[in-house]
């Protein structure tokens, strides 16, 4: 039966009958759904998942909510051309996780919407859970809710990621002084290299760019730095470097001096080639950590298995410098993912 109105959508926290009502494709609705709950592991904050109409979370004594939320489009975010399904749906939700990382945060639970058109192959939407789930369990959250509709054209996803800090402990972007030191974890540069090749045409295999197809979101490295007290502020390098510091640097009302040598660039493709400077200043989704420290606070140059690295200060002036390996300076202007995506 086609039921494409969108009055019959169901959403499935409310999930009684089927998950994929409104879409066309018959399947093993339920079957799907069933290997959601199976799959879904119980985070001990989500007391009610998927089967009723709301979920019920349920925070430590002393915690705050975090609440994050992202669009996923095809022809935005993804193509399907060039992103196989289980990558989109890992990218989805490091988008979300990314975010109570770099708040410092304990995700809990995912919330997915997801609008897909009848005539997508009911493998795709098969394959983009499996990849969503399998990074959700390696997270240990829960999906806890969603809905679903029939889009007129094109893939729509929409992740709502809950996460829990303990009150007035989450790290902010505003908290930068100038004296503070900057930080980044891991390198940059890799997702957007992946983008440079596929939009030449060349086939990028996920294994040669990890950082672009099932990139890790640094949830740990962010608990830890909050635990330690170590952050001032702190961003999750989406938009790219250049953007990203600049809305640290805009909510702190600082400016910051970045050492062009000291930015970790990413290795990428088969030959493990180093990513140019322009991919590590300004491309964005390597879901990094962007953060700045007191001078007096001896940062690791590792935190949960993950290299962190100094690569600039905070200053009082409110615009950014980027200084050459010969000691040249020029303006870094943010030009991160919006721009670069063109
Ligand atoms: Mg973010």
């Amino acid at each position: 039966m086609h039921r494409s109105d969108h009055s019959v959508r169901r959403r499935f926290s409310a999930l009684r009958c089927s998950l994929y009502s409104g879409l066309v494709v018959p399947i093993s609705e339920k079957a799907l759904i069933s290997r959601i709950r199976r799959a879904s592991i119980r985070h001990s904050g989500v007391a009610l998942g998927i089967g009723d109409d709301c979920a019920i979370l349920r925070l430590p004594a002393g915690h705050e909510i975090l609440v994050t939320t992202d669009f996923n489009l095809e022809g935005i975010h993804f193509r399907r051309e060039w992103h196989p399904p289980a990558p989109v749906g890992h990218r989805c939700l490091t988008r979300g996780l990314s975010d109570i990382a770099a708040m410092g945060g304990e995700p809990i639970a995912a919330f997915l919407s997801l609008a897909a058109p009848a005539n997508l192959p009911q493998t795709w939407i098969g394959n983009f859970t499996h990849g969503l789930l399998a990074l959700a369990e390696n997270f240990k959250i829960t999906l806890a809710g969603g809905d679903t509709a029939e889009s007129p054209a094109g893939i729509l996803v929409d992740i709502v990621v809950v996460g829990s800090v303990p009150r007035g402990k989450a790290v902010l972007r505003s908290g930068a002084k100038p004296g503070d030191r900057v930080y980044v974890t891991g390198d940059l540069g890799g997702s957007a290299a992946a983008l440079g090749e596929l939009r030449a045409g060349e086939k990028s295999r996920p294994a040669d760019y990890p950082r672009h197809f099932f990139p890790i979101p640094r949830v740990a490295v962010g608990r830890a730095l909050r635990e330690r007290g170590l952050a001032s502020a702190m961003i999750d390098v989406s938009d790219g470097l250049s953007t990203d510091l600049a809305h640290i640097c805009e909510e702190s009302g600082v400016g910051a001096e970045i050492l062009a040598p000291a930015i970790p660039r990413a290795f990428v493709g088969r030959k493990r080639k180093v990513v140019d400077l322009f991919h590590a200043l300004h491309g964005g989704e390597d879901y990094e950590l962007l953060f700045t420290a007191p001078p007096g606070r001896r940062v690791p140059n590792r935190i949960a298995d993950v290299a962190i690295t100094f690569i600039g200060n905070v200053i009082r002036d409110q615009h950014v410098t980027l200084i050459s390996e010969t000691g040249r300076r020029h303006k870094l202007r943010p030009q991160g993912w919006e721009h670069f995506r063109r």
